[in-house]
């Protein structure tokens, strides 16, 4: 099981970055995912999960062309983990679909009578909790920009729980450093381990640590407990705090509210008579060879929400190797810089400000944003109900056809 060839993260620790924006990289790893050992590992840190999130969330590889590849060159189905932890991103857009901006607010009741705070402690933010396993994925995250599904798990569990922090404070602040940073997959997830989307908190211990991830063992922590006393402290209990020994602070490195102006190269937008694609940070495909590109990023979202510089970096890289120029500009701006422009197309996204923007800019020409499974027209406010639906819908999709 710990074999170093098997994780691509491990496999990527020689080169410089282990997330190149290069669609090829992420070809590469659709063609090394191992279904089944993902099925049989993929809980443990050290198991072979794919790292292919940030090309997913940022459209290298859209997720309707990753479910296919999987589908029609290895066989999968539903019934296989790889394909069905896929449709939870999936699920999660869904909602996002129906529901609009509102997922980023509680979505249920949550936990009754409980007092959440509105800001991340700063020894969480600074990795000197003292929890071995929670210091050591907030580490991860501020130097790769990428954590396994169980880390994020286990810090969001234990920010909500343990230190009584509303999930929207830890969710803002887990997007922003995350390069796969997506407000369905994240803030919902958040909503999911909180209980303002499920019908219970999400808890974990120091055993099952040991069980996934045996070097981060964690005993003698806040987190050493049993479910009962845990879920007794998550309904009526105040912060925990931090432990008494800790290790020295990490600085938080900076979130950056507007693109590092550098990586931008500035060329002024000369207009053609044949088709212009605009480009934004969720489409950064390159399906369309002979149409002229044009990037557009959106002021007021990244002021809302920044990213960390190596998340501008990713997107950055990428957008100037496929887009002649850059636009910078709120909703206005935009639309007002692309309004004499003709024959403008883009993908839709659901991203605050891009949505409007888009909509304002380019009326006729808005493909819809990718999606691997059929969109329902009713909100389902469960992953099973929303499964059942589709399976309903395309039968062989079902994990029993
Ligand atoms: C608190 C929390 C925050 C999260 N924030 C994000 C986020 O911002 N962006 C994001 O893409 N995912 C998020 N996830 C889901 C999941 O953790 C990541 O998609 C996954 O860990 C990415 O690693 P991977 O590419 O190696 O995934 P693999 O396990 O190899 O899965 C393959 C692909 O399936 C999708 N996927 C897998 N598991 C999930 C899941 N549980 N939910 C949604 N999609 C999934 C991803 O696109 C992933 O790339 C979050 C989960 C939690 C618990």
């Amino acid at each position: 099981m710990d074999s170093p060839s098997r994780h691509p993260l491990k496999r990527a620790s020689h080169e410089q970055e282990q997330f190149p924006p290069f669609r090829f990289t992420a070809l590469r790893r659709v063609a090394q995912a191992q279904p089944r050992e993902y099925a049989r590992t993929r809980n443990h840190l050290d198991g072979a999960v794919t790292a292919l999130s940030p090309y997913v969330t940022h459209g290298l590889l859209p997720a309707d062309e990753l479910f296919d590849l999987w589908r029609r060159r290895r066989g999968l189905t539903l019934a296989d983990k790889l394909l069905g932890q896929l449709a939870w991103r999936e699920y999660f857009h869904h909602v996002w679909h129906h529901r609009g901006d509102a997922i980023l607010d509680d979505l249920g009741p949550g936990l009754p009578g409980v007092v959440y705070a509105q800001e991340l402690p700063a020894d969480i933010r600074q990795a000197a909790t003292g929890v071995p396993v929670i210091d050591a994925s907030v580490r991860r995250l501020y130097t790769t920009g990428y954590l396994h599904n169980h880390q994020r798990l286990w810090l969001a569990s234990y920010a909500v729980h343990l230190r009584k922090v509303h999930w929207r404070a830890g969710a803002d602040w887990m997007y922003g450093h995350l390069l796969d940073g997506d407000l369905a997959a994240n803030h919902l997830s958040w909503q999911w381990v909180a209980g303002t989307f499920s019908r219970k908190p999400y808890l974990f211990n120091a055993d099952n640590v040991a069980r996934h991830a045996p070097h981060l063992v964690s005993p003698g922590t806040a987190i050493d407990l049993n479910y009962a006393d845990l879920e007794t402290l998550a309904r009526s209990g105040g912060d925990v705090g931090p432990e008494w020994l800790r290790p020295d602070p990490m600085p938080e490195p900076p979130l950056l509210d507007a693109p590092p102006w550098e990586r931008v190269p500035a060329m002024p937008v000369v207009w053609s008579d044949g088709w212009t694609a605009l480009v934004h940070p969720w489409s950064l495909d390159c399906r369309l060879p002979d149409v002229r590109q044009v990037g557009i990023l959106h002021a007021d979202f990244h002021r809302r929400f920044p990213w960390s510089a190596r998340r501008w970096h990713f997107v950055l890289t990428r957008m100037a190797r496929m887009c002649e120029t850059v636009h910078l500009g709120d909703t206005t701006e935009l639309a007002a810089g692309l309004g004499d422009s003709r024959r403008l197309m883009a993908v839709r996204t659901l991203n605050p400000g891009y949505r409007q923007a888009l909509v304002l800019a380019v009326e006729g020409c808005l493909a819809p944003p990718p999606t691997a499974l059929p969109e329902l027209d009713r909100c389902h406010g469960s992953y099973s109900a929303w499964f059942k639906a589709q399976c309903r819908l395309v039968p062989e999709w079902s994990p029993a056809a």
